[in-house]
């Protein structure tokens, strides 16, 4: 069993611990990496050829190669076998099979979780300046970038297998069981959004972002934290993306809860997001929107209504608020932008009935949690100053920026060194 030690010699007497620090640092990194390399090498030494994945035979060793591998501790040179299926002609190299080294893979698995731990919070080359100051490992902003895809990726196609299961497929199995863990909750609360991004390929492109949550917790006066908010986000058509968010909602045990509620700012894709995902939730419309829109029709004259509307739509009386409209749009005249703006508010109050009708029951419901959710999730990393993205690289940084919001970071590098279930971690 091969075993690394290092010895280090450093001088500690009449020198400052900042001194004493520093020096130790870069003595222990320049000592690890040869041991770590001999360890390595004895493994992969003793690793037998093995039989052919494809066909079964036994493979042949077919010489020694070498494997470049930019580690945390420096960069690795590891000999190792390479060895051939005679049968089918398939060539492998079983220690790195042994090892979890993929094919082709420049960097390790802990430079990959760091570089990309920075890469969700800054930019790709802020990224990679971090890793070369703080860890004293080169790499690219763009070999972030690529990892960044890799890693997004293989998330993202965790959410789709499911979601092919479950949606094409028809396994209501695979959802009875992502419920199964979850508690039996008093209320759960689904909300949906999107923002747009500058798209590098066209002209915009719509992120959208959905939470989870049951329980609200004040944490002081006037601020409350939402215990066990879930998010999912992504860039996909809304229809991939109600059907996700259905998912993460059923692991939080939505669907059994005893009562689930939908809030939204009453946009029509998300009104059929919530018809067809969420069809046994109780809707809301936004209030804050809905006060936004009235007060834009309204306009300066038209203000003093504003609040008579506001008591006739928390007591869900969406006829009153009709009546009220159609009469100053009839007394609008010949003002064609006033009357259009009241056309519109008038439908759009129309559309979100049952959103306003709900609040005579449960009081009015605001968005703001998911309004602030997509500021964090999509806004903060997504829409800086002069930023522009590719459709897939947006999708991919928001996978993994989901990863630390969810508290599911750790749990998914931890699946990803031990090659067990992301799924499992993903749903940790
Ligand atoms: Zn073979």
């Amino acid at each position: 069993m091969p075993e690394i030690v290092i010895v280090v010699e450093v001088d500690v007497q009449g020198r400052t611990l900042g001194e004493v620090e520093a020096d130790l640092m870069s003595k222990v990194r320049a000592a690890l990496a040869p041991p770590l390399q001999a360890a390595l090498e004895a493994v992969a030494a003793e690793v037998e050829p093995g039989t052919c994945p494809g066909c079964g035979r036994q493979r042949r060793r077919r010489g020694m190669e070498r494997r470049t591998v930019v580690g945390l501790f420096g960069i690795l040179e590891l000999r190792r076998q390479r060895v051939e299926c005679r049968n089918c002609e398939s060539t492998g190299y079983p220690a790195d099979e042994v090892l979890g080294l993929e094919p082709g893979e420049r960097y390790s698995l802990g430079v990959a979780e760091m570089a990309l731990f920075s890469a969700t919070d800054i930019s790709y080359a802020k990224s990679a300046g971090t890793m070369k100051y703080l860890l004293d490992v080169g790499i690219s902003h763009g070999q972030i970038h690529r990892l960044a895809q890799k890693e997004g990726a293989l998330i993202q196609a965790e959410w789709e297998r499911l979601r092919r299961q479950v949606f094409e497929l028809g396994d209501r199995q695979i959802l009875a069981q992502l419920e199964a863990g979850a508690a039996v909750k008093d209320l759960v609360i689904v909300q949906a959004d999107g923002t747009f991004v500058n798209d590098r390929a066209a002209d915009k492109m719509e992120a959208k972002a959905g939470i989870v949550y049951s329980r609200k917790v004040q944490i002081s006066k006037g601020r409350t934290w939402i215990s066990d908010k879930r998010t999912y986000s992504g860039v996909e058509e809304m229809k991939v993306f109600g059907e996700k968010l259905a998912l993460v909602a059923a692991q939080q045990g939505a669907f059994k809860a005893k009562q689930l509620w939908f809030v939204s700012d009453g946009d029509a894709n998300l009104r059929r997001l919530r018809e067809t995902n969420f069809p046994t939730a109780i809707y809301f419309l936004d209030l804050w929107h809905l006060q936004d829109r009235l007060g834009s029709a309204l306009g300066d004259e038209g203000r003093g209504q504003l609040g008579g509307l506001l008591t006739l739509a928390v007591n869900g009386d969406v006829d009153g608020m009709i009546e009220i409209l159609a009469d100053a749009w009839a007394a609008a005249g010949q003002d064609d932008q006033r009357r259009q703006l009241l056309g519109e508010v008038i439908t759009y109050i129309d559309n979100n009935r049952d959103g306003i009708h709900n609040y005579a029951k449960h009081g009015g419901q605001g968005s703001g949690a998911i309004e602030k959710t997509i500021d964090i999730a999509i806004g903060r990393r997504l829409k800086n100053k002069g930023m522009s993205w590719y459709r897939a690289g947006a999708d991919h940084i928001l996978a993994l920026r989901t990863l630390k919001q969810n508290r599911t970071w750790s749990p998914y590098w931890a699946a990803r060194r031990s090659r067990t279930s992301l799924l499992e971690a993903l749903a940790a």
